[in-house]
């Protein structure tokens, strides 16, 4: 299998758009990395580069060591899975599976190797005869993962290939392609706007926005170490609150006013915050670090109005108004809350966060990129 490494890469297209600025990641062998970001932000456009589906404007790509920037897609050695499945509809499901080996003119008895072992791991060996038009939108998808899985590629490119599925049979291709990934030990990467499949599948979260890569790490640092504002709203769900607050000194203590109600930050974001003395800061707390108590907290409480109550089963989601902003949060089922109920909860600060308001970045921690 292979590394991948992107140096400096950028790309403009045609018109003067710049889809990609300077994006430098480097993919582990068998590592499974997901570039996630909104509609836009160019992780299309990126795994296209290495696909070489898109000439590179500015930077170096590499494979195993090799630069790829001007070597031809078929000479890649990799194998994309799009979101449209791209199956040619008057061909079988062998056939489609088959396609791709046999333009390379790989002997016939291997070609028949190669895929019914594909088969045999997706589970469709009972499907090769149909065409695609015969098969549900999952098995297109299985079919369409068989043809890059028979090409033994070194490299597997996915893009959104779960977006035209139902919830429920993502959530099902989204283990199997994890499972995959742990059978086949190949390196893959994987496009998406869906921060839950970005966390649930990868080793490794590339978070782009217009055109910039934000931050790279595992999902569980991205989730607890946020570099700015919009990692730290675009990873979680429910997504993290933010209420804007003013810092204050009072009796010799830094206090988060929100106008409501006082927060007491830790003392290390204490240390931190002194510089914002006087100013407003984002202060960002994730739905369930908000702890519902039946007494306020002292110097610690944030009391709140419920406005909507989403009873989930194993939990319920809470909107809760301040008198000028609003948050989510997440609390046991048991608790019986009416609508226009004020509840008191307590911020766990340790998991709070605060953000510059100028530069939306992360004040109170020293935060690696990886
Ligand atoms: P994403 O995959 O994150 O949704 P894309 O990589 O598809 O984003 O697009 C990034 C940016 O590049 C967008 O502004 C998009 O409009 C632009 N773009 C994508 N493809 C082309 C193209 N062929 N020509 C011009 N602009 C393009």
């Amino acid at each position: 299998m292979a590394k991948v490494e992107l140096k400096g890469i950028g790309k403009v297209y045609d018109g003067n758009v710049r889809a990609v600025d300077n994006a430098n990641i480097v993919v582990e062998d068998q590592e499974f990395v997901v570039f996630v970001g909104p509609s836009g932000c160019g992780k299309s456009t990126t795994l296209r580069m290495v696909a070489g589906l898109e000439d590179i404007t500015e930077g170096e790509l590499y494979i195993d060591g090799e630069l790829m920037n001007d070597v031809p897609p078929k000479d890649r050695n990799i194998a994309m899975v799009f979101q449209n499945y791209a199956l040619y509809p008057h061909m079988s499901v062998y056939d489609n599976m088959a396609f791709g080996l046999k333009i390379r003119k790989t002997d016939k008895a291997e070609i028949e190797r190669r895929v019914n072992e594909a088969a045999r791991i997706l589970d469709i060996e009972k499907l090769l005869d149909r065409k695609p038009k015969a098969l549900s939108g999952g098995q297109r998808q299985r079919v369409a993962v068989g043809r890059a899985i028979v090409r033994n590629p070194k490299v597997f490119l996915f893009d959104e290939p779960l977006s035209n599925l139902d919830a429920k049979l993502r959530v099902q291709m989204r283990a199997e392609i994890s499972d995959l990934h742990h059978r086949l030990k190949a390196t893959m990467i994987y496009v998406t706007h869906d921060q839950i499949e970005a966390m649930t599948m990868s080793d490794k979260i590339v978070v782009m926005k217009d055109g910039k890569i934000q931050q790279i790490g595992s999902p569980l640092y991205l989730y607890n170490h946020p570099i700015n504002k919009f990692v730290a709203g675009f990873i979680g769900s429910p997504p993290m609150n933010f209420l804007t607050v003013k810092i204050v000194e009072k009796g010799g203590k830094l206090i988060a006013d929100e106008g409501s109600f006082e927060m007491t930050p830790t003392e290390e974001q204490a240390k931190t915050l002194k510089s914002y003395i006087g100013k407003e800061v984002s202060f960002g707390i994730r739905p369930e670090d908000l702890v519902f108590t039946k007494t306020p907290t002292p110097n610690n409480n944030m009391q709140m109005k419920i406005s909507v109550i989403e009873p989930l089963g194993a939990e319920t989601h809470l909107h809760l108004n301040t008198k000028t902003q609003s948050v989510i949060a997440i609390t046991a089922p048991d608790n019986k809350f009416q609508i226009g109920d004020t509840a008191n909860f307590t911020p766990q600060m340790e998991k709070a966060k605060f953000f510059d308001r100028e530069t939306d970045l992360t004040i109170c921690e020293v935060v690696k990129s990886e």
